[in-house]
């Protein structure tokens, strides 16, 4: 089971940004950028491209509307998207509000305290 599935199953905690049927978005825990959010499947596959193209056009649509609302709250340039999956074997969009093209390298990191993650997610939700 991914450590997704566990926050999926409310195992794990998370800030979250939205669900619906099919995903789930919340914050990443160790972002590259203040806003950077992760959009997942509920349901657990690999790769991005293992996923049948209903759902994969399903995820595109929720990560779309997630990204929305980041740029509405987080003052950036753009959001940039990303699918890696090399740390955690289960499907996740990076959706991250960028100024410059080192925000996109998942080299430099930012950190933010329990309670300005709290305020981000609530900030960010109020804008889907
Ligand atoms: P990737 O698999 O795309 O290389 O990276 C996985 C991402 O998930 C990383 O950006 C990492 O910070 C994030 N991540 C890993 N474990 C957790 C977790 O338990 N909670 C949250 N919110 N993010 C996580």
């Amino acid at each position: 089971m991914s450590i997704f599935t566990k926050i999926i199953n409310g195992e794990i905690p998370c800030y979250k940004i939205a669900e619906d049927t099919n995903f789930i978005a919340f914050l990443d825990i160790n972002p590259n950028a203040k806003g950077h959010t992760l959009c997942v499947p509920k349901k657990e596959v690999n790769r991005l491209l293992e996923m049948d193209e209903d759902l994969y056009l399903r995820l595109m649509k929720f990560s779309r509307k997630v990204g929305l609302a980041l740029e509405k709250t987080i003052p950036c340039n753009r959001v940039g998207m990303a699918v890696i999956g090399l740390e955690v074997p289960h499907v996740h969009v990076h959706l991250i509000p960028i100024n410059e093209m080192r925000d996109m390298t998942f080299k430099h990191k930012v950190s933010l305290t329990e309670d300005e993650f709290i305020a981000l997610a609530e900030a960010i939700k109020e804008n889907l």
